[in-house]
């Protein structure tokens, strides 16, 4: 018998406690941001585990990035005392990879598949279209690869894609590519991320011992954010869940507001259809947030409440601490001033104490990053971009990896192909044309046909020798990892291959970088007790993926944010365009605003104190500084959760009022790229009385322009500075006449 109210209980509001200890039968937790949905699973994990009803191993956790499942792994073992071995928790993909390899072969392949990354895909594209000689530049390898995975994403192998499905790439030729393309696959026993699901679901879907080895294996399934499902996950799930005896124990958590992948083919009806899949599920509606203050609760609720169709759903603060701040809105001239401010807000927080770790930058945008590192590389700030450039990306880490993919499996011809001639072998395109012929010959993988050629003394001149060396240099390090383990295995490999050498014969300014970077590498591969366990790890590490919690400012994507929590948060780039994209506004649907609105309702709801949204006067468009207008998202924050600061809007508004006359349509135009906009109708930020709070720093006083410079300006063209003051030129242009303008509205031009 259980305590009545063990002491993890305690803690919990009555309708968590109600979605913990209903342990049977479907479940479905629809709650809003904040209000514990992912505490409630991993508490309910911890708590099926208590009271004896399932073994570890007995209960399938999915999170949607790996860091969610590492921090579900540690609160679970913090709550048993214990950590917990052989977990089934993860991402879809690292589930489904790991059950992928205990049944390969029933989709061809064995237990020692590679998994490849982006630059493979695009190879391989590159191959299987060769004989069909299409125009790579109408008809991209990307754009085709996209095609397979909308696809997989929707669990269509090539058999079940009809012919009405087909899109119109090269003339209807999707279908038939998309076959050779997993056929290719197949032949060199690898697959892409996609197929980790769509190999698992066709196993289960074809072989009923094996699904109804996993029905007696999950006793208890636990899923985190279910709205970003999309179709071959929920196909998955279904499976796993739907048990011939014995109830469906399926729990799933999450918020329709919150739904921000339908990009990536999640499909919001999951949820909607959850009660019909499970007859007799039960509902559980959480309404208390723990994470974010009044203000800032009471700003994302009234944003959020601007989309239409929502599943509707309270949410009251659970905090019973003070209101909190307002939630900061502040206008800047550019993105240069955006993160110059930014940082300098960051270093007084950092001065009152505040530890970097609980900060964070959340863009719409990767390219937004950029003027955010290089201010805080200056500064000297540490950051670091969260699913940017990341680590394993790297070219030098990409070679080195094929290296050691080659090493773990000879057959493995994509990544052989990425390092035959790296460093330089002689090997050119023709050359490679002929190995790979040698093999369909002997009908072996690459390497093999290599050695097969040097036995035989195809391979002439110059190749002959770097090619045997090579070949000689991969068999020693195939006996050192028999006698002295993976790691000097490794490392003798990138030596005797020459490939370290090349770096330090490479004189770019790279290059030591690079060496550093491998070293790292080496040092990476000791954590894991196997190559391949390495290289699997590498290959499912998601686009979130964290390293360690270093106290640093964290720069992501909002997609990636998704989950997250920070006691501040800086949301910049709040202008039409950006945010909403231009995409979204392109398609003009209702559609891809509503989940443009939800990304900014994941953003603001990111925060637990503090929330500052940044919007900018102009951007630079490629080489064009256009001028932008206020994100609407703002306008839709209700006033009273608001405060404005800032004087690019102001200082705008009045520049445009002074020079009303100029402006042949009137008054201030509004569109776009409209030059002087004006506010948005409705935008009655307080500029006049601006409080910075976090952030005050006033612009530049000039931009190093002085008297006698020659400078352009969007609206009255070319003119010549005659004094500065302050921080306005007082130009005299050739058309307008004497202006006096802030300095950041004109470029100089000689
Ligand atoms: P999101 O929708 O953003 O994923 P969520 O619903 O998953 O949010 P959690 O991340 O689980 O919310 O919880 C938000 C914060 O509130 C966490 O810091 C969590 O520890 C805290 N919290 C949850 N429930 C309680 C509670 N009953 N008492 C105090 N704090 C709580
Ligand atoms: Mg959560």
């Amino acid at each position: 018998i259980s305590p009545s109210s063990p002491e993890y209980l305690d803690r919990l509001n009555p309708e968590q406690r109600e979605a913990i200890e209903t342990t049977e039968g479907p479940l479905l937790i629809l709650a809003g941001a904040g209000t514990g949905k992912t505490r409630v699973l991993t508490t309910r994990f911890a708590h099926i585990l208590l009271e004896g009803r399932a073994r570890p191993y007995q209960i399938l956790a999915v999170t949607f990035t790996n860091k969610a499942a590492r921090e579900m792994r540690e609160r679970v073992g913090a709550l048993l005392g214990e950590t917990a071995e052989g977990l089934w928790l993860g991402t879809f993909h690292a589930l489904c990879a790991r059950m992928l390899r205990r049944h390969a072969e029933y989709v061809g392949l064995t237990t020692g598949f590679t998994i490849l990354d982006t630059d493979d895909q695009i190879r391989l594209t590159r191959q299987i279209m060769e004989p069909y000689r299409l125009d790579t530049k109408r008809w991209p390898p990307q754009a085709l690869l996209g095609i397979f995975q909308r696809w997989k994403d929707r669990g269509l192998t090539p058999e079940q894609v009809t012919a009405a499905e087909d899109t119109d790439f090269a003339g209807g030729q999707a279908r038939k590519l998309y076959a050779a393309y997993q056929d290719r696959l197949k032949a060199v026993n690898a697959c892409d991320f996609g197929d980790l699901m769509l190999h698992t679901l066709e196993i289960l879907r074809t072989q009923p011992d094996v699904l109804a080895q996993y029905h007696r294996l999950f006793r208890y399934i636990l899923v985190d954010e279910y709205q970003d499902t999309n179709t071959i996950q929920y196909l998955w799930l279904r499976l796993l869940a739907k048990r011939d005896h014995g109830p469906s124990n399926i729990a799933c958590v999450g918020d329709d507001d919150q739904s921000i992948y339908s990009w990536r083919g999640a499909e919001i009806e999951n949820i909607l259809r959850f009660e019909k899949d499970f007859p007799g599920a039960k509902v559980v509606r959480l309404e208390r947030n723990y994470r974010s203050t009044a203000q800032i609760l009471a700003a994302a609720s009234g944003l959020i409440a601007h989309n239409s169709g929502r599943l509707g759903k309270t949410l009251r603060p659970g905090r019973d601490d003070a209101q909190g701040e307002k939630v900061q809105i502040i206008s800047v001239w550019d993105s240069d001033e955006e993160a110059r401010l930014t940082a300098g807000a960051i270093e007084r927080l950092r001065s009152d104490g505040h530890p970097l770790s609980q900060i964070a930058i959340l863009m719409r945008a990767g390219f937004q990053t950029r003027p955010f590192e290089e201010r805080f590389l200056t500064l000297g700030l540490p950051y670091r971009v969260v699913g940017g450039l990341r680590f394993y990306e790297r070219a030098e880490i990409r070679d080195a990896m094929a290296y050691m993919r080659v090493l773990a499996q000879p057959a493995d011809d994509l990544a052989f192909e990425r390092i035959i001639n790296v460093p330089k072998r002689g090997v050119g395109a023709a050359g490679l044309q002929k190995l790979h012929h040698e093999a369909r010959l002997i009908n072996a993988p690459l390497s093999a046909g290599v050695s097969h050629a040097l036995e035989t003394g195809q391979v002439k001149g110059k190749g002959r020798e770097a090619l045997a060396g090579l070949m000689e240099a991969f068999e020693r390090a195939r006996a050192t990892r028999e006698s002295e383990g993976h790691v000097v295995a490794t490392e003798q490999l990138l030596e005797e291959s020459g490939y370290l050498q090349m770096w330090r014969d490479d004189k770019t300014p790279e290059a030591p970088g690079r060496l550093d970077n491998i070293k790292e590498l080496l040092r990476a591969i000791g954590d894991f007790g196997t190559l391949e366990g390495f290289l699997e790890h590498v290959a499912l590490v998601t686009e979130t993926e964290d390293q360690a919690s270093a106290d640093t400012v964290s720069l992501m994507t909002l997609h990636g944010a998704k989950g997250l929590e920070f006691d501040t948060v800086f949301l910049p780039g709040w202008e039409e365009g950006v945010f909403p994209s231009q995409r979204s506004l392109d398609e003009g649907g209702l559609k891809s605003l509503e989940e443009e609105r939800r990304l900014a309702y994941v953003g603001i709801t990111r925060a637990r104190k503090r929330a500052v949204i940044l919007h900018a006067a102009r951007r630079r468009i490629y080489a064009n500084w256009q001028d932008s207008m206020p994100s609407r998202f703002i306008d839709e924050i209700p006033a009273e959760t608001v405060e404005h600061s800032g004087q690019a809007m102001q200082e705008r508004r009045q520049l445009a009022a002074q020079n009303a006359s100029l402006f042949a349509t009137g008054p201030v135009s509004s569109t776009r790229a409209g030059g002087m906009a004006g506010p948005r109708p409705g935008y009655s930020g307080g500029y006049t009385r601006p409080t910075p709070r976090v952030t005050d720093v006033l612009p530049d006083a000039s931009h190093g322009i002085g008297p006698g410079a020659h400078v352009f300006h969007q609206k009255f063209g070319y003119g010549t500075v005659l004094a500065v003051e302050s921080d306005r030129l007082h130009i005299n242009f050739e058309k307008a006449g004497e202006k006096r303008i802030m300095a950041h509205f004109v470029e100089q031009v000689s």
